[in-house]
């Protein structure tokens, strides 16, 4: 927001840097917490839209933002963190949400996917507003590279929208994955207990037989396992598994026998924008 000129804008921008307030006090994913579950429907603000005023805090919270704000909007941005490789996404049954997915330009594993109706990237759509997520690695950290990429990122949805003059600044590489016809993902198990060591940064692309990491014993440090791409793809993640929970509740370098210390997506579409930066592909390199 500080970097918006309003001598070269047209239009208005609505920016909410922090929404749920009592879980950012609390130190938590989600409010009110009285739950061990993450993924709790009732309690997750990015689940909870559009929002009820005789439901519960985060209802509420989302109710208010939705009917004063967002059904003002000509079109949403929802911008998360992640614990596995960066990606932007929309629902597939919008050729508008699409265009700003790509439009926005700055991540090169771009989704298309049937989302929930009660997500804060569809419900939007439901009224007729278009709407995108970007998903940032890494998790519950503020890293000044990736907020630089964002800035970037909304520049180019200003331009795409027309409310800004300029050019696009994509990057160079950018990779369509049809989330409902996609391939399952490839996994990769440590064959030993052992230590992971990292060669490749979550979202590159790969080719088959690059190497992705190794893992080292115990003991002595000594190779005992090269970590090698089965196919070409999307690095989505390394280890610790499972991915979706490795940040949540630990982080670290040890993996153990069978444990998953890789997971590769395929793609369906390769774009190569002529004029595109290389992308900052060391963003998060664990
Ligand atoms: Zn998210």
């Amino acid at each position: 927001m500080e970097d918006i000129n309003l001598d070269e804008i047209s239009g208005t921008i609505i920016a909410f840097p922090l929404v749920n307030v009592p879980a950012a006090r609390t130190k938590q994913h989600s409010f009110p917490y009285d739950k061990w579950v993450w993924w709790s429907q009732l309690n997750n603000l990015n689940r909870a839209w559009p929002g009820k005023t005789d439901g519960n805090i985060t209802e509420a919270i989302t109710h208010r933002i939705f009917n004063d704000y967002i059904l003002k909007s000509d079109a949403v941005i929802s911008f998360h963190s992640t614990n596995t490789a960066h990606y932007s996404e929309a629902d597939i049954s919008s050729k508008e949400s699409r265009k700003l997915c790509l439009d926005f330009g700055r991540i090169p594993q771009v989704r298309f996917a049937e989302i929930n109706d009660s997500l804060s990237f569809k419900a939007p759509l439901l009224h007729g507003i278009p709407a995108i997520l970007v998903e940032w690695a890494p998790l519950r950290e503020i890293n000044h590279r990736v907020i630089g990429e964002g800035v970037i990122g909304l520049n180019n949805i200003l331009i795409s929208m027309k409310m800004k003059k300029g050019e696009m600044n994509k990057i160079k590489d950018q990779f369509i994955i049809d989330w409902t016809k996609r391939k399952p993902i490839e996994q990769i198990a440590s064959v030993e207990d052992g230590v992971m060591v990292r060669e490749k940064p979550w979202g590159c692309h790969l080719k088959k037989g690059d190497i992705i990491g190794r893992v080292c014993d115990l003991y002595k440090y000594r190779e005992i396992q090269k970590v090698v791409s089965p196919r070409e793809g999307i690095l989505w993640s390394t280890g610790p598994a499972p991915s979706n929970q490795s940040t949540f509740f630990m982080h670290t370098d040890a993996v153990c026998k069978g444990e998953c210390i890789a997971e590769i997506i395929s793609f369906d579409e390769h774009i190569i924008n002529k004029n595109g930066d290389n992308w900052e592909n060391k963003l998060y390199f664990p």
